[in-house]
Order: C-alpha cells, then structure tokens, then sequence
C-alpha cells in the first residue's frame, strides 16, 4: 500500500484539496480524502487530472507529416491527402506500424492522454493478402500500447467499398474484407486473447458509410455489446454522395436504419443539419470531434454551439497525430465558436454548470464512455491511479486559486507545466521523459528513414 498527497485532485464535483490518496501495490485507488494520515509515502506538489482518453487515433498516420508534408499530395484538398496517406499505409511494415505506435503512444502520455481508442484498418499484408496471423498488426498496436503504458481500446474497422455501391481500390488492399465473417473472426479473436488485460479492450467499427454494404452496416452497428465507432460525414462529399446512393444524408440514414444510442461514436459528424442534430441529441450518440485534424484537412466545423444548447455527448481525438495535446484540441473547439458567434463565453450554451468544467466532463467521461469504460467519478475505489499532474509550483500556478485552475490549466498551461503522469500509480512520464525513450526514439528514427 502506498499513500500519495497531492496539493488537488480534480472530481467530478470540483477540486479535492489536498488530496490523499491510498493505492494497494497493483496501483489502485483505495481511498481518496482530504485529510491524511501522518505518514505520506510520497509529496507530489501539482494538481492532478484524470488522463484524457483519445477517442480517435491512426497510430500509422503519425509518420505522415514527416512524409507528406512537401510532397505533391499535401496541398490541395482531403482527398489528395488522402493518396499521401494511402502510399504509406501501403509501405509500412509490422515492425515499422509497431515502432511509430510506441513513439505516438509515449506522445500522448507526454502529454495528457492515458488511454487510447485506435481505429485501425491496415489490417494485410502489403499484396492484400491475410497475414498468417491475422491479427498481426492489430496485435502490434496493443503491444505497442501496453509496453509504453498507455491503456488501449483497439477498434478493427470493417472496410469493404471504395464508395457507395463500388468496390475497394487497389490502393485500399491492405484494409479490406471480402465479407463479415473474416472480420467477425478477427474481432472475437482479439477479444478472447485480450480478455484477462485490465487495460485493454476491443471494439468494433465500421470505416465510413461508404466503406460498407447497408446490410453490414446495420448488423455491426446493432451489435449489443461494447462501443460501435464510424466515420460519419467529414467531407461535403460523402455526404452529396450518401444523398445519391441512398436518397438520405449519412447521420439520418444511420439514426433511421440502426439502432443508435449511446454505444454509437460519430467520428467528424461535421457536416450536420439541424434535423440530425436532433436525431443525434435523442439517440445519445456520442460524436467524437478532432479538431486539430480537421481544421488542417479543411474538413469544416461541427455545429457544437447547437449541440451543446440540446446536451449532446461528445469527446475528442487527436486522428492524424498533426498536433498531441488534448487541451490544444479543446482550445481550437471553443475557440472556433468564439470566432463563428463573435462571443467570448467559452463553449457556450453549458448550461448546467462551468463551462470549462462542462467540457472537461464532456471529454473525460464520454471518451471512456467510447471505450469502453464505465466509472461514476474521475478518479474512485478501485479504478487505476491514472493522471496527469501540473506543477504547482510552476510559475503559472503557484498563486492560482481554485475557483480558475481548470480554466487556466486548460487555457494557459503548455507542457512545460506538467509534472508528468502517473499510470496506474508509477511514474510513467517525469521531466517531460517516458523511461524507455532513448529506445523508442531510436527505432522511430530509424522506421522514418526506412519510410521515406
Ligand atoms: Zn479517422
């Protein structure tokens, strides 16, 4: 057993301050009071948060602005992105998918993240053809998640059509299936070997509406059990081309064909109408939003100020890796809205308490949510000591009171404020460092030169 006090710990209902902390040795939280007992077994002077669930990850793509960046294909639009991407996704190995893995991974726990829902369809080999395990690069990714520490809800994606009605490209080999079975196979495989791993998880998904038959995508969306996670409507054009195939948009097809409810993820539901807002706002469907990802493909903006004002759930994601920092990512959603409306009320229409306590709620507990996790609280009995923790002696947070730490943590801190992050009640991030990343960082040099 071991007792930790911090200067706060954030819950749900605010700040605990000082908070102890008792974990037993497998790091699970024991209790949690404001008043200690006389032996501390350790003083760590920050303020601790829960770690932030990236809802929405392509391990691989991390290597695309690296690679891509000054290349022929970055300029012009998300489809010409999109070749960029396909060239790597064709290219790059097991060893190679497994190395840029631990390098994002031990990214994200750098900064803030502590749990990753990796949406992954570079499924074969590099003819297309099944790997003689056909989990082999699912299983790359959760070795790369776990060795670094990171908890990970790994999403095999069905892939099965170019577009609506027509079938996959060549360029797309390595992503598809010829049918259900072969996908349903790979899923109940992963999750018979992963279930006895406390940080681990499967899902299921489906690539995009027009990445599947109707029929698929209603069988996997029904499922009953775990998070269902889809590309929705990124693009203007998947949604002209939804309205052309199936004679509706791509959320109200899905809201009028499947049973959404709060199990369902819409990954980039930008492109929205007032009617799928509502549909969404009665499902309880959650709608994960990247926002650094999106503003750099040009993707558009969600409508959250309608959102919010109906209560809708959502979480955030990092996609492509362009920038890690969760609280980046919640800057460019608020500050997005600020400019649209010309206010200043951060994620405005919150009504029911803070707004920066909203959103941060909206992200911790809807991004467990989508992976899988339940919990009442931030942190509680029983859960895993996970968090990440800013300095409070740091020279932004030395004289802060209370009542505007989130704010200011979550509007002015950068990562030279934070103390690191504790995964299951060890250090795994202190000084800015993850303890293997010499290593890591080595091999991650060496993929990108094999890559480029
Ligand atoms: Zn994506």
């Amino acid at each position: 057993m071991k007792v930790l006090r911090f200067d706060g710990l954030l819950q749900k209902k605010g700040w605990i301050s000082p908070a102890y902390i008792r974990i037993n040795a497998a790091g699970q939280i024991i209790s949690i009071s404001a008043h200690g007992p006389t032996n501390v077994d350790e003083i760590v002077p920050g303020w601790a948060l829960p770690t932030v669930t990236n809802a929405h990850s392509h391990a691989f793509q991390y290597a695309m602005p690296l690679l891509a960046e000054d290349s022929k294909f970055a300029a012009a639009d998300f489809w010409h992105w999109r070749h960029a991407m396909y060239a790597l996704a064709n290219k790059i190995n097991p060893d190679q998918l497994e190395c840029v893995a631990k390098r994002v991974y031990a990214e994200m726990l750098r900064v803030g993240y502590g749990w990753v829902i990796e949406f992954h369809y570079l499924h074969h080999d590099h003819k297309g053809q099944t790997y003689c395990n056909p989990a082999e690069m699912s299983e790359r990714l959760i070795h790369a998640a776990t060795e670094v520490g990171m908890g990970i809800t790994l999403v095999p994606v069905f892939y099965k059509n170019s577009n609506f009605h027509t079938q996959a490209l060549q360029a797309q080999r390595r992503f598809i299936f010829d049918g259900l079975d072969s996908y349903l196979k790979l899923v109940e495989g992963l999750t018979t070997r992963t279930s006895g791993l406390e940080k681990v998880k499967i899902g299921c998904g489906v690539h995009s509406m027009r990445a599947a038959d109707m029929a698929d995508i209603i069988y996997l969306m029904n499922q009953q059990q775990g998070p269902k996670h889809l590309h929705i409507a990124e693009q203007i054009k998947e949604v002209d081309d939804c309205l052309t195939a199936l004679g509706a948009r791509p959320v109200q097809w899905l809201c009028e064909h499947v049973n959404v409810n709060e199990n369902i993820n819409l990954i980039h539901a930008i492109h929205i109408n007032s009617s799928e807002i509502n549909q969404l706002l009665s499902a309880k469907a959650n709608v994960v939003l990247c926002p650094s990802t999106e503003a750099y493909l040009g993707d558009g903006l969600f409508p959250l100020s309608s959102y919010v004002l109906g209560h809708g759930r959502w979480c955030i994601g990092s996609d492509s890796h362009i920038r890690l920092n969760p609280f980046e990512e919640l800057r460019w959603l608020d500050y997005c809205q600020r400019l649209v409306h010309e206010h200043c009320i951060p994620f405005c229409n919150a009504q029911t308490m803070h707004p920066v306590a909203y959103a941060f709620e909206q992200v911790i507990s809807n991004g467990r949510l989508a992976a899988g996790i339940k919990t009442d609280d931030y942190f509680a009995q029983d859960q895993a000591l996970d968090c990440l923790v800013f300095s409070s002696t740091s020279g932004l947070l030395d004289t802060i009171n209370l009542e505007h730490l989130l704010s200011t943590l979550i509007y002015r801190s950068d990562c030279h404020d934070l103390l690191g992050t504790l995964i299951s009640g060890q250090w795994q991030i202190t000084n800015q460092n993850h303890p293997d990343m010499e290593h890591i960082e080595s091999a991650f040099k060496k993929t990108m030169l094999e890559l480029r």
